[in-house]
């Protein structure tokens, strides 16, 4: 099967998860796709085929090159949950350039101006969707290219490769798909989540992440007879975010620069609660940020009565970088087996986290590469079928052992 083929064949299943669902995995319907990935691995001879009680679906190849690593090759089965997972119609075409129509009777059209990356698929053939629903090219793209490699390695015992080893998780969008992975089991030296955009990227930084609940508490009275009475916990919370740098946010940052990020805000004059996530790509500058608030909390006990305010900080994922770092054939390895599919590997922090960050703090160093999947959590997804078939010669070229 080739690569596209397996991609439409996988982006059939709507394997939404469910941030809601406390279970693993968060929805049921994430089974039916990790079955039928089940059947195809043990069909095409992959070894130790396993799908556990937490729909993680593992394999792999035994190595037919004595002393090359064991590397692990990683990609999610579940889709986001912000856009419809299903029914998808996808429509595979080449593109001659221009805005494209996705669905005429919805009016619905990706604009060339609003998607830079479309300029580089001139010429190619792309997958979209009928603007109803997402792609799933976030990740059964990656998906698709690991079993493709699979089957290549599999029909061609002449090519020489270390043990190759496969892992397929679930809920990854809703940020536990490292939760349960059994690291152990997987038997990897290494590792590389198949999980991005650009085929040219590879990705080892990722934010050092922290969310901060503060509880605000404060005397509610009549506002008639308030007067130096009264301490509106509301205010008190507005008065907490001002002392915030008030440029340190999302909206105004970029590249390697972190951020206070409110994401909630509610209560009445009684009681208050303000929510925040922290990112930084630097572990030092991390650290102050937590700092920061917490001064910020003592000052205004200080002000307004000790217990005023509570901070409940609680660290979220780091930066994989210090880990991957550590072990740089990982990254080099990336780089040189792009270099030999003709591509300039690039390497851009990410602004966010990944499975493989967590992956590489529980001991496998884990960076992420691109799939040709491109502007994931939407109706404006797409594939693009060349750059798909080029990260499958790329991963080829990883698990080749360089004689
Ligand atoms: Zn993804």
């Amino acid at each position: 099967m080739t690569v596209q083929e397996r991609f439409l064949r996988y982006i059939s299943f709507d394997t939404t998860s469910d941030e809601s669902c406390a279970a693993c995995p968060s929805s049921e319907r994430q089974w039916a796709l990790a079955r039928v990935l089940e059947k195809e691995m043990k069909d095409m001879g992959v070894s130790d085929v396993r799908l556990d009680g937490h729909c993680y679906l593992y394999g792999h190849i035994p190595s037919n090159a004595p002393g090359a690593p064991a590397i692990g090759l990683i990609a999610h089965m579940d889709t986001v949950d912000a856009v419809p997972g299903g029914p998808i119609h996808p429509r595979v075409f080449r593109y001659e350039g221009g805005d494209i129509v996705l669905n005429r009777e919805k009016d619905i059209v990706m604009r060339e101006k609003d998607f830079a990356s479309l300029a580089d698929h001139v010429g190619k053939d792309l997958i979209v969707t009928d603007g109803t629903t997402l792609l799933g090219a976030d990740d059964k793209a990656g998906v698709a290219e690991i079993l493709t490699l699979c089957e290549f390695v599999l029909n061609n015992p002449d090519f020489r490769h270390g043990k190759i080893c496969v892992g397929f998780t679930p809920d990854e969008e809703i940020g536990r798909g490292a939760d349960l992975f059994d690291v152990k089991g997987f038997g990897a030296d290494f590792a590389y989540t198949v999980d991005g955009g650009r085929p040219q990227g590879v990705s080892y930084e990722n934010f050092n992440a922290a969310s901060a609940k503060v509880l605000v508490h404060g005397f509610s009275i009549h506002p008639g007879s308030a007067k130096n009475k009264m301490r509106n916990a509301l205010r008190m919370a507005i008065e907490f975010n001002s002392l915030l740098p008030a440029s340190e946010i999302p909206e105004c940052t970029e590249g390697r620069e972190g951020f206070y990020h409110l994401c909630r805000l509610t209560g009445e004059e009684q009681e208050a609660e303000i929510r925040y996530i922290i990112r930084d790509h630097d572990r030092q500058k991390f650290e102050q940020r937590k700092e920061r608030m917490q001064k910020i909390a003592a000052y205004l006990n200080d002000k307004y009565g000790d217990g005023a305010f509570e901070l409940i900080l609680k660290d979220s994922y780091y930066n994989m970088k210090e880990k991957v770092q550590q072990r740089p054939e990982v990254v080099d390895r990336a780089f040189a087996a792009l270099t030999a599919c003709g591509l300039t590997p690039v390497s851009a922090p990410i602004r966010g986290g990944t499975d493989g960050a967590r992956l590489s703090f529980m001991g496998l160093p884990c960076p992420n590469l691109g799939t040709g999947g491109y502007n994931g959590h939407g109706i404006f997804e797409y594939a693009c079928v060349q750059e798909m078939a080029i990260m499958v010669e790329a991963l080829k070229k990883i698990v080749e052992a360089n004689a």
